[in-house]
């Protein structure tokens, strides 16, 4: 049988209100990524912005050996008990692990670890987006994603992770919320834009939450036939008759 390649922002899709477990069989056996009519690419602009606050808060800790204060702010209101002042940047590599007896791999690069003096480590995923409903009810695959790298480090790196975060950075879209002083000093030297920071704190899992959830992706995975669809839902019903109808007038 072939290895099944799960990557860790794949993993929390089976904890999802919606999942379709045929839906994902179908659209991870044969991805079609963006060359399809009804693909709706993700704005260039948000994946480059991603990249940036990623670079600007990584390059921070490298050159001044602490995170920005207003980050360190903003993560001890989540996180009382850890001192962030002291951490320090690991370089971001990515893992990956063969689990399952060597049927199914777990993949991911998380974009930040930091190291506490203790040499635990704290993990966050960064995120360009305000703290919605909508990112709310996406919690269970960040969550998912985030101990899957939890999970890379303990099995291959051999560290204790001490917590996880999603942290938002929402653009200054609400001009009127920015005071007068502040919007002069976006436009010192050059135009710029600032972003506000939320912290989300994300629940930790012992392995055995992430290994079920690698057996759960799997075992779908794996299957040689779709499975079935979800209750309730009759996409593939209309799917198939329009397919029917369009077949009949085409003989
Ligand atoms: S149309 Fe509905 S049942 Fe069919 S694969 Fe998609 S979500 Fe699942």
């Amino acid at each position: 049988m072939a290895e099944v390649r799960i990557n860790a922002r794949d993993l929390g899709q089976v904890l999802l209100d919606n999942f379709c477990e045929r839906c994902f069989w179908f659209t991870r056996k044969f991805p079609l990524g963006q060359n399809h009519p009804f693909a709706s690419p993700m704005p260039g602009i948000v994946s480059q912005a991603d990249t940036y606050i990623k670079r600007v808060v990584n390059t921070h800790l490298q050159r001044t050996g602490s995170l920005p204060s207003w980050l360190i702010d903003a993560l001890k209101n989540s996180f009382p008990g850890l001192d962030f002042r002291s951490v320090s940047f690991v370089n971001i590599v990515r893992w990956q692990f063969s689990l399952l007896e060597a049927r199914c791999v777990l993949a991911g690069e998380a974009d930040a670890i930091w190291e506490f003096p203790d040499g635990r480590w704290f993990i966050a995923d960064y995120k360009m987006a305000s703290w919605t409903q909508t990112q709310q009810n996406l919690l269970p695959l960040y969550e998912a994603q985030l101990n899957a790298y939890a999970y890379l480090a303990q099995q291959l790196q051999k560290k204790a992770v001490v917590g996880l975060a999603l942290i938002y950075f929402e653009p200054e879209h609400n001009v009127q919320a920015v005071n007068d002083l502040d919007l002069l000093q976006r436009t010192k030297g050059q135009m710029m834009l600032g972003f506000r920071c939320t912290v989300v704190p994300v629940n930790l899992h012992p392995t055995n939450w992430v290994e079920e959830l690698c057996e759960r992706v799997f075992s779908i995975l794996s299957s040689a036939t779709p499975p079935t669809g979800k209750v309730g839902c009759q996409g593939c019903q209309v799917l198939l008759d329009w397919f029917r109808s369009i077949s009949t007038n085409l003989t």
